[in-house]
Order: C-alpha cells, then sequence, then structure tokens
C-alpha cells in the first residue's frame, strides 16, 4: 500500500513539473512572439504591462528579460529588466540590488531561456521565467491528504475484509471445533469424531485431532482391558490366597492337635511305662545281689544298663515335646549364672569321683542373666554331665563365664557365655552341628556313652527358648583334641517364642 502511495506521489508531482514546464512553454513562447514586437518599437509601457500580467499567474514567481536592444541604445552591454512577486503575491519591479528578491530568484525554479528575435532574425535580448513552487506545494499537500485518506480507507476496508473472511473462513470452523470438543463423553473425550469443512489447514487441524483422539481412545480401551484383566488377575489371587490360608490354618491345627496327643500320649506313656521300669530296675538290683553264676551277672548287668537308659529316656520324653510345642512353663527373672552353675557342679560332685576327675570353676564368678533358674540349671547339667562323660580318667573340666554380645540385625545384644572345656575324645567336624539334633550320637562316643542323645537336643530347644545360642568346638589337638561346649544367653529380657 504504502509502495503504491510513493509511485501515486511521485506520478503526480512528476506530473505537476510537466504540467509546469507546459504552462512555462506556453508562456515563454507567448512571450517571445508578444516581446520581440514590443521591444522592437520601444512601447515600454506595453512592454512593462505585459511581463507584469505574466508574472502575475499563479504559476509565475518572475519573469527576467535581458534587452540587447535597449542596452544599445543606452549604451551598456546588458540591460536587465523584470517583475518579481513578493510573499504577499504582490508583482513588483525587480531590482538587482535586493539582496532578497535575488535570494527569491535563486529558491524559484528556472526555466531555460529562450532568446527573442526580431522578424529578421536579430537577436534582441533573452528572457528567463522563474515558476513558483507554491502550485506544486499546493497540489503535492493536496496529494499528500489524499493518498493519506485513501490509504486509511484503503487499510480500513482491508482490515474489515480480512477480519470477515477470518471469521467466515477460520474462526467459523475453529468454533466447530471446539464446539465438538466441549461436548465429551464420561472419559472426556469428545463424543463424536470432528468433521469440520473449510480451508485446507482446519480440515487437517481436524484430522491430527481425530487421529488424536482415536490413539486416545485405543490406548484406553487397552488399559480399560488391561485393568480389567489385573482386576480378575488380583480376585483370583486373593481367592487362592484365602483358600492357601484356609488350607495352611487346617493344616496348623491339624498339626498342632497332633502334636498335642504326641506330647500326651509321651507324657502319659512315659508316665506307666516308668513305674514297671522302675520295678524291672529295683528287681534285676536284687537279682544282682543274689545270683553268683557270672554269665547270669553279665546277663543282669545288661539288663539293668538298659532299663536305666530306658527310663533316663522316658523322663526326657516330656521334656522335648513340652519345649518343641512352646509349652514349656518358663519363670524368667534377673539370677546370678555363677550361683545356679556352683550349685550345679555341687550337684554332680559324685560323679567326678569314679573318674578322678577335677572341675576348675571360679566360685565368685558373678554374671547376671534373665533366665528362668531351672531351666538353664538344667542345661549346665546336661552339658557338665556329658563333660563328665566323655573326659578321661584324671581328667580336667573347665567351667568360665565370660560377658559377651550376640550379632543381630539392629544393635548387638549384651549376653553372657557359659564355656565348658573337657580334654576328652572331642567331635570330629562334620558331626559338631549334628549333635544338637534328636537321638543323634557321635561315632567316637557311641559305644561307650551310654547317653540318650537327647540331653543336647532339649539343651538346645531351652537356649531358644531364652533366645540365646547354643554351639560346639572341638579343635584338632592331637588325640585328646577336646571339646568347648557353649551357651550365650541374652542378659536382657527375652521374648518368649510363639509355637511354631
Ligand atoms: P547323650 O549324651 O545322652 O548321648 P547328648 O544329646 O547329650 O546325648 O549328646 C549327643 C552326643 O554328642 C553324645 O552322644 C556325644 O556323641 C556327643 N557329645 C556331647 N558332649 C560331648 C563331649 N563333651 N565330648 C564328646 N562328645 C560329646
Amino acid at each position: 500500500m504504502s509502495i503504491n502511495a510513493t509511485y501515486t506521489y511521485l506520478n503526480t508531482r512528476q506530473q505537476v513539473i510537466i504540467d509546469l514546464d507546459e504552462r512555462a512553454q506556453t508562456s515563454l513562447e507567448s512571450l517571445n512572439t508578444n516581446l520581440s514586437g514590443l521591444i522592437a518599437s520601444y512601447a515600454i509601457n506595453d512592454y512593462k504591462q505585459l511581463i507584469a500580467t505574466e508574472t502575475a499567474k499563479p504559476h509565475v514567481s518572475a519573469v527576467l528579460v535581458e534587452d540587447n536592444n535597449f542596452a544599445e541604445i543606452i549604451g551598456v552591454s546588458t540591460y536587465l529588466s523584470g517583475k518579481i512577486k513578493n510573499e504577499k503575491g504582490i508583482v513588483e519591479d525587480f531590482d538587482n540590488k535586493k539582496a532578497s528578491m535575488l535570494e527569491q530568484l535563486q529558491q524559484a525554479y528556472a526555466s531555460p531561456s529562450i532568446d527573442i528575435t526580431s522578424h529578421s532574425g536579430k537577436l534582441l535580448g533573452k528572457v528567463t521565467l522563474y515558476l513558483s513552487d507554491a502550485v506544486l506545494d499546493e497540489r503535492l499537500n493536496l496529494l499528500i491528504k489524499e493518498t493519506l485518506l485513501s490509504t486509511v480507507f484503503i487499510t480500513i476496508i482491508l482490515i474489515t475484509l480480512l477480519f470477515i473472511s477470518i471469521r467466515l473462513f477460520v474462526l467459523r470452523h475453529l468454533s466447530t471445533i471446539v464446539d465438538s470438543l466441549s461436548m465429551v463423553d464420561n472419559k472426556g473425550l469428545p463424543l463424536q469424531p470432528l468433521n469440520a469443512n473449510g480451508p485446507r489447514e482446519i480440515q487437517l487441524l481436524s484430522a491430527s485431532i481425530n487421529h488424536m483422539i482415536s490413539d486416545i481412545t485405543s490406548s484406553r480401551n487397552i488399559l480399560q482391558q488391561q485393568h480389567e484383566e489385573l482386576d480378575k488377575l488380583n480376585e483370583s489371587l486373593e481367592l487362592r490366597v484365602r483358600q492357601r490360608t484356609t488350607e495352611l490354618r487346617k493344616a496348623r491345627d491339624e498339626a498342632n492337635n497332633a502334636n498335642q496327643a504326641k506330647s500326651m500320649f509321651l507324657a502319659n506313656m512315659s508316665h506307666e511305662l516308668r513305674t514297671p521300669m522302675h520295678a524291672i530296675i529295683s528287681f534285676t538290683s536284687l537279682a544282682l545281689k543274689r545270683e553268683q553264676d557270672q554269665k547270669n551277672l553279665h546277663f543282669l548287668e545288661n539288663i539293668k544298663v538298659s532299663s536305666e537308659r530306658l527310663t533316663q529316656l522316658l523322663n526326657s520324653l516330656p521334656d522335648l515335646s513340652k519345649l518343641e510345642a512352646g509349652k514349656m512353663q518358663a519363670e524368667f527373672a534377673t539370677h546370678d549364672l555363677g550361683k545356679i552353675l556352683s550349685k550345679t557342679i555341687a550337684q554332680l560332685e559324685s560323679l567326678l569321683k569314679p573318674k578322678n576327675l577335677k572341675i576348675l570353676f571360679d566360685e565368685q564368678t558373678s554374671l547376671q542373666a534373665y533366665v528362668d533358674e531351672n531351666l538353664y540349671a538344667q542345661v549346665a547339667v546336661n552339658l557338665i554331665a556329658n563333660a563328665i562323660k566323655f573326659s578321661p580318667e584324671q581328667g580336667e573340666i573347665s567351667i568360665r563365664l565370660i560377658r559377651s554380645s550376640i550379632e543381630s540385625d539392629e544393635a548387638p545384644v549384651d549376653a553372657v557365655t557359659l564355656i565348658i572345656t573337657d580334654n576328652g575324645m572331642g567331635i570330629p567336624d562334620d558331626q559338631i552341628d549334628l549333635i544338637f539334633e534328636q537321638f543323634v550320637q557321635s561315632d567316637r562316643t557311641y559305644s561307650n556313652s551310654g547317653g540318650t542323645g537327647l540331653g543336647l537336643a532339649i539343651s538346645k530347644q531351652i537356649v531358644q527358648l531364652h533366645n540365646g545360642l547354643i554351639w560346639a568346638e572341638s579343635p584338632p589337638r592331637g588325640k585328646q583334641r577336646g571339646t568347648a561346649l557353649q551357651v550365650e544367653i541374652p542378659i536382657s529380657q527375652p521374648k518368649l517364642q510363639e509355637p511354631e
């Protein structure tokens, strides 16, 4: 638009200049024609009047004449005369001594001078026409106003047209798309695919939105499907877990019942069997005193040993089953383990004599732990009795209590460890952990132990009831490698174990 305005401006300007030139040309030609006669006849008044009339025309600023004819008469080389229009538009005589007039001429546009010739072809002078640029300015100002007005008008029309066409071709379709998008279903998606007509871009936009909606819909469907499958899986898993839990509860109840039945049976059986066993042992002892025959004596001896072992077993079984079932009654309190051990050692004193054994224990030892006194004493009896049983003649048994700590997932637990060391035959490495199982006896001791293989199993259960640890060490040290049985019990109150 501005190019067009500029073009119009330049074009008009050019036309104004051409127009001025044409007018100047016409004026000059008429001046030439009229002046030549007036100059030749020296009609000075008409000559002045003609120039004044010409100067008064709106497009003329001044008219100057170099008059050779008159110059010849008055004897000068050049006679310059003419008229000039002042600022107020009044025509005055030209005076080449007035600087303001000369300046005015400099600023005016001078047409090329034309010669004034007589009929005979004599050069009478030259006339120069100075054009006023007031006409040009006026025309140009008018043109600028017109151009500005038309530009504003055209701009308004163009903007209106643009707005109408945007509304008609773009906004109308966009609002259709927006309306369709706002009609959504409960999943937040448009109810129908968009079907927008209109310009290609709008169609492309609507096609992309449709594509996007169909992608979202299919993704949602897949997700929904996966959710449903997961829900089903979850339900079936929950069902299976419930079934399994019921089965496990049933199995646990059955096992508990069976265990109870076993405990009751063992308790009853051991009670029922112990009475006849006492009778067998008593009568065998009597028979041994009276029998003279060596062979019979040997048989009776065997009967007595086996009966005693059986009684021992019968005594141990109820304890073991109670411990396994978590039914063992325990009264925990803080006890001085040194005192418990002193008492236990005193009870076993009589067993030391046959093999002339020595027990090394510092009776001043005083370390406390939270234990059931009787059960702790029972463990000590089992371990010291074993040490006595498996010690060689004149052997030494060392009994010590030391402070220790049990590693745990949280902070280490303060504990007291009982270490019973003998210098007996020891336990082979491959059996050192097995001896804590029920009815297990080491190969090395089996033939002469006379035990039941239950003492350590019971001790292990009791130690576990105290949240403690029990283990054996038997480092190779020649023939008499010896054994160290260790029991570590926490000092603090133990948590009673839940029955499994
Ligand atoms: P029992 O002593 O009645 O056989 P235990 O459970 O007390 O049953 O011991 C299991 C086995 O562990 C013993 O038969 C023996 O083989 C071995 N044992 C236990 N203590 C010692 C020990 N101090 N020296 C060597 N062997 C031992």
